[in-house]
């Protein structure tokens, strides 16, 4: 009876994909692209206008979390696509 080959473990998809690193005038962030799929509507601190549900957009968040947070994810914001590439 032959044995059975073990499937070897795969590696993980890369997240770079998903996540990138941008740096600004005021530190690092990590960036992530969000595809549109959100069910709530968020304000965008670049031009204080809603981004409307179902827009794609991006998901932003300091790489070194602030000193009174709990995590950098707690402190992440949603941004238009044209209003985060706008800033420096
Ligand atoms: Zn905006």
């Amino acid at each position: 009876m032959p044995r059975r080959r073990v499937p070897r473990p795969s590696t993980p998809p890369l997240r770079a994909a998903a996540e990138q690193q941008e740096r600004k005038a005021d530190g690092d962030w990590m960036v992530r692209a969000i595809r549109g799929t959100s069910t709530k509507d968020y304000r965008c601190p670049g031009c204080s206008q809603l981004i409307s549900r179902g827009l794609p957009h991006l998901v932003v968040w300091p790489v070194e979390k602030a000193l009174l947070s709990e995590a950098a994810i707690d402190e992440r914001r949603h941004w238009h696509k044209p209003c985060w590439a706008r800033r420096h």
